[in-house]
């Protein structure tokens, strides 16, 4: 049977139950006794319980693209110190190359 997890919307009380999914989410809180204010929380793998609807996940989307953002400008200027910089300004160089030939070698292919 599964395991669900439950909040107490009354006292923020957190628990989990184990019963068939048949089975209806308990209405009752078993810490503040307060009825209908049961919510049942869905259960991630990996990520823990996760309770978003709407604008709350919007947001979570919005500062995890940020977060990796500021993750990657930062391992970027790691990289760049460990290098050096003009080492670094060459690499940058080189994949800008890199980049502008890419889509030649495209096209000889495309003809050939
Ligand atoms: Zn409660």
């Amino acid at each position: 049977m599964p395991t669900y997890e439950h909040i107490c919307g009354n006292c923020q009380h957190e628990w989990e139950d184990i019963y068939s999914w048949k089975d209806p989410i308990p209405n009752e809180c078993p810490e503040c006794h307060k009825k209908g204010k049961v919510k049942r929380l869905i259960s991630l793998p990996a990520q823990g319980v996760v309770e978003l609807t709407g604008h709350d996940l919007q947001a979570k989307i919005k500062s995890d693209a940020q977060k990796m953002k500021s993750d990657m400008h930062k391992s970027e200027n790691m990289y760049a110190n460990m290098l050096g910089e003009e080492k670094y300004q060459g690499i940058q160089t080189k994949m800008d190359t890199a980049k502008r030939e890419r889509p030649k070698i495209k096209k000889s292919r495309k003809k050939s």
